[in-house]
């Protein structure tokens, strides 16, 4: 298990913070700079394949590390980036340093570069006529890397704009990526979501497993939900997994694949790599 306060971290990472709304619009001037200035992290989740605890990729998540306010949680720059139209220059940055990290392990003979790295993209992004070449280009003729790489949009703006987003689906499935419906279950109309949006993998929203715990009925929607999923041959990934219970519950439906705070919170790439290295030797030795 990922320990909660690393003692021999030099970042205290968990102390990210969420602002108050007076102070989310004096953010509003300094978000252009960070993004240019790099202030921008990528923090990484491990998914685990819950049967083993074995961690077959991280879902990049972004923080901004300001100058005086610390690490700032995405939830409260986000809606300010997606207002003032940078939306999709986070995204941009953010998927620029993924392919480098990657592309640094795989140099180094790293194992983590080959596992999966699944990327945030807004409802903006996914609709950007010049998406397909701006990500070409972020790959620099690495254009296998795709097949690493799971593009999330969640459910929500997904439904905003069925029809040309199937056709980017397409299109990004095309070249390789795989794509996955983020917050599943609890945006609008989740089976006509299933029904016409060619995704690959659904990632079913933490709210769905909060209480499963004590609630019997509602281990058994997840449990249905995860037998759709099978009939329709996509991946599952449960968000948002707390405690041993829940784990051992969810256990008990089968293979999946989970994120959440009881394997590990998201980490600085540094610290995701000794995650993936330290299971390694785990594995190796036992
Ligand atoms: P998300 O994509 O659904 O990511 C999961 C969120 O749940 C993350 O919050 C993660 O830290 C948190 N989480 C993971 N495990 C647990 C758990 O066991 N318990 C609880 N309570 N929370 C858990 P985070 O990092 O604050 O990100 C929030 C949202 O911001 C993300 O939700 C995603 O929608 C958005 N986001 C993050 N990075 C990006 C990005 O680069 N681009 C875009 N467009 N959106 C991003
Ligand atoms: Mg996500
Ligand atoms: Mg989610
Ligand atoms: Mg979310």
């Amino acid at each position: 298990q990922a320990k909660r306060n690393g003692r021999d971290c030099t970042v205290d990472y968990n102390s990210s913070m969420t602002l108050a709304a007076d102070e989310v619009i004096l953010l509003n001037n300094d978000l252009h700079h960070a993004i240019k200035e790099n202030e921008l992290v990528v923090f990484y989740q491990p998914i685990v394949d819950i049967q083993t605890g074995i961690i077959v990729g991280a879902e990049a998540l972004v923080r901004w590390s300001h100058p005086t306010k610390g690490l700032i949680f995405p939830d409260s720059f986000l809606p300010l980036a997606e207002k003032n139209g940078l939306a999709s220059a986070v995204d941009k940055w953010v998927f620029e340093h993924v392919v480098g990290d990657i592309l640094r392990w795989k140099e180094e003979l790293k194992p983590i570069g080959d596992l999966l790295f699944s990327v945030n993209f807004s409802g903006k992004k996914f609709q950007e006529p010049n998406l397909q070449n701006e990500l070409r280009l972020a790959l620099g003729g690495h254009t296998e890397l795709a097949k690493q790489i799971i593009i999330e949009i969640t459910e929500r703006e997904m439904v905003l704009g069925y029809e040309g987003n199937i056709e980017t689906i397409e299109a990004l499935r095309a070249c390789g990526y795989r794509i996955a419906i983020d917050d599943f279950g609890v945006g609008h109309s989740s089976f006509a979501s299933l029904q016409k949006i060619p995704a690959d993998i659904i990632k079913l929203d933490h709210s769905f497993i909060d209480n499963i715990e004590n609630s019997s009925r509602d281990l058994n929607i997840v449990r249905s939900i995860k037998s759709l999923v099978d009939q329709l041959n996509l991946e599952f990934i449960i968000e948002g997994i707390e405690t041993e219970q829940q784990a051992i519950k969810l256990k008990h439906i089968g293979g999946t694949l989970a994120q959440g705070y009881l394997y590990a919170k998201p980490v600085p790439a540094i610290e995701l790599y000794n995650l993936v290295a330290n299971q390694k030797l785990k594995y190796k030795t036992s």
